[in-house]
């Protein structure tokens, strides 16, 4: 089932189910027990926002050989992660705005997991269970900054640095889909989810070793090779093969 947060015309955002191009509401608590009305509301007559609302925003650095390797970086003998805040959150069709801080901005096409339920000190089995599905990610990134920051919360905290949506596939399979990157149409990245160093149960087994998931919260899986800069006017599409496509413009 594909899930999706719409705006109607109150301005306020509701969550329904997607068939074809058409939405139904969903009444009650996604992650719970709720009710599917009958889709007929027309994709084209609402604005979809973010599929979902993160009480955390979670990323995984270098979880690609080929990428750590461009970046001069090591692969990580443990999952490296960090957070991202959730006013950096844009949907898809919102402009990434380019700060004046930064003259190296630059796309990171990611395969982003979705939480289902509340979990704490989970295995790479149990994990399994408190997947809610996928949806599809750009992290955003002012590569500059990160490098003489050291640290990544501003290269990565800026706000609409955090695109995902534009819905959630409950029934996706990540084991091997593709992950692309277009800029204004250019391959700019493409791996397969298989290539990752670390797989979506283990880093969720790992992160919840830490801190406690829960209901909504994503994380973004990390980046292939191929990240590359972002200009005033540009369109970039981040594509999972059998999932969907994420465009957002690029504007200063
Ligand atoms: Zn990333």
């Amino acid at each position: 089932m594909k899930i999706v947060r719409y705006k109607t015309n109150e301005n306020i955002s509701t969550y329904g189910w997607m068939l074809d191009d058409k939405i139904g509401e969903i009444q009650g608590d996604i992650f719970g027990e709720y009710r599917r009305r009958e889709a007929k509301i027309p994709v084209a007559e609402v604005k979809l926002d973010t599929p979902c609302v993160p009480s955390k925003i979670l990323c995984v650095g270098r979880n690609y050989v080929e990428h750590a390797k461009e970046l001069g970086n090591e692969i990580p003998k443990v999952p490296l992660i960090f957070l991202k805040p959730s006013s950096s959150i844009i949907s898809n069709g919102e402009h990434i705005l380019l700060p004046p801080q930064s003259t190296q901005v630059e796309h990171e096409a990611e395969l982003v997991v979705v939480i289902g339920k509340r979990g704490k000190n989970l295995t790479a089995e149990t994990a399994k269970e408190y997947i809610f599905g996928y949806t599809i990610g750009n992290d955003v990134t002012a590569r500059d900054l990160q490098k003489s920051d050291g640290q990544w919360t501003r290269a990565k905290g800026f706000d609409t640095f955090c695109s995902f949506g534009p819905w959630i596939d409950t029934e996706f399979d990540a084991s091997d889909a593709v992950v692309t990157c277009r800029v204004n149409g250019q391959m700019r990245q493409m791996a397969s989810t298989r290539d990752m160093v670390f797989n979506v149960t283990t880093l969720i087994a790992y992160i919840s070793s830490i801190m406690t998931l829960e209901p909504g919260d994503i994380i973004f899986t990390g980046t292939p090779a191929g990240v590359g800069e972002l200009k005033n006017g540009d369109v970039v599409d981040v594509e999972i093969e059998g999932l969907g496509k994420l465009s957002n413009p690029v504007k200063v």
